[in-house]
């Protein structure tokens, strides 16, 4: 089936993926972008330049393209950050969104996917984290994630539109060919800021905390390769097409199901660029729950979805393959310059 799809954030980590998939499956995409975390290099196909917090602009893509999906990426997505500019990650997160709703209301577009995150569950008590887990945030960036939840669903049952929203655990990884990955600047998460201290460019990785009542002592994240994430978009954009009501929607959890600690990911990374990575040991960083698994089986039975690549050394290998690769030919000169200077 064929429609025409907004991907909004569509130039970041994971709409540049999301947006390559959808593409070879014969979907319309146009991606609309402030190009704050996301890159122009890593879209394909129309792209306007613009912010959620420009309803004006965002508009003049309503008026001239018929939509059929949005898929809504363009959040502010860093705990710590959110913890330290909380009016800015409410004001960008929630006000952005009312800016996409009323939009989609007035231009009659009938399905939404909107990118939510494990960390509307805060450190839950059991793992792994089902649904229907009450959400209980420790963060801003996870409470205007839930919040933009509620948003959807009381919008939905009044204005008769479809959608999901997807819970991603960790993100990781890159496309298989290496072509496409994760680029922030600066960079925060734990697999790139490895493979950096691999690369050479970082002196040391330096471990949040190793008191944490884990087996390592170090925290358990359910890492989820990226292809696998982009296929959970395109099967959840299917089944709102193939929706007989107007307003069905759904909240899943896009996880692995399995959890490694930050020393299972070291170790991984070491065996697989065969490079020293030296490890040094620090305080906890705030925010951060001990553990996050994915109870992943209620989108493989609606959806059928389930996790090709997520297995640790397929993410890294992917990872790597980028890291090494393309992406330091893409890294703007003067960043990299200061990189290869250090
Ligand atoms: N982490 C770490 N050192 C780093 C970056 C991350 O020890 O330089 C840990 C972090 O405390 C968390 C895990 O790695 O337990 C994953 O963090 P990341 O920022 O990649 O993702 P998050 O779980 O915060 O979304």
């Amino acid at each position: 089936m064929s429609a025409n799809i907004l991907i909004i954030g569509g130039a970041g980590y994971i709409g540049s993926h999301v947006n390559a998939l959808l593409r070879e499956r014969g979907y319309k995409t146009i991606i609309y972008d402030n190009l704050s975390t996301g890159h122009r290099d890593m879209v394909m196909g129309p792209f306007v330049y613009g912010d959620i917090l420009e309803p004006d602009r965002l508009e003049d893509v309503f008026i001239t393209h018929k939509i059929d999906v949005v898929i809504h990426l363009a959040a502010k997505s860093l705990v710590p950050e959110s913890l330290t500019r909380p009016l800015f990650y409410y004001e960008n997160n929630i006000s952005g969104t009312v800016n996409i709703l009323k939009l989609m209301l007035e231009y009659n577009v009938k399905n939404i996917l909107f990118s939510s995150t494990a960390s509307v569950y805060g450190s839950p008590d059991v793992i792994p984290v089902t649904e229907d887990v009450k959400p209980q945030p420790n963060s801003v960036y996870g409470f205007t994630k839930l919040a933009i939840e509620r948003m959807i669903q009381d919008a939905s049952l009044i204005h008769n539109f479809s959608y999901v929203v997807l819970r991603y655990f960790n993100a990781a990884g890159a496309s298989l060919d290496g072509n496409i990955g994760e680029l922030h600047i600066p960079e925060t998460h734990l697999i790139p800021r490895v493979l950096d201290v691999a690369m050479g460019e970082e002196p040391e990785i330096v471990i949040y905390g190793t008191d944490y009542d884990t087996p390592d002592g170090t925290c358990i994240r359910d890492y989820i390769h990226i292809v696998d994430i982009a296929d959970a978009h395109l099967r959840a954009v299917e089944w709102m097409l193939s929706q007989k009501k107007d307003k069905s929607g759904i909240i899943l959890n896009v996880g692995s199901g399995k959890g490694f600690s930050v020393l299972d990911v070291i170790n991984t990374a070491v065996e697989i660029t065969g490079k020293d990575i030296p490890v040094n040991i620090g305080e906890r960083r705030q925010g951060d729950p001990p553990k996050l698994v994915a109870d992943a089986k209620l989108i493989e039975k609606v959806l059928g979805w389930k996790p090709r690549y997520s297995d640790l050394k397929t993410i890294i290998k992917t990872a790597w393959k980028w890291h090494s690769g393309r992406r330091m030919k893409l890294l703007k000169p003067t960043v990299r310059n200061k990189i290869l200077s250090k």
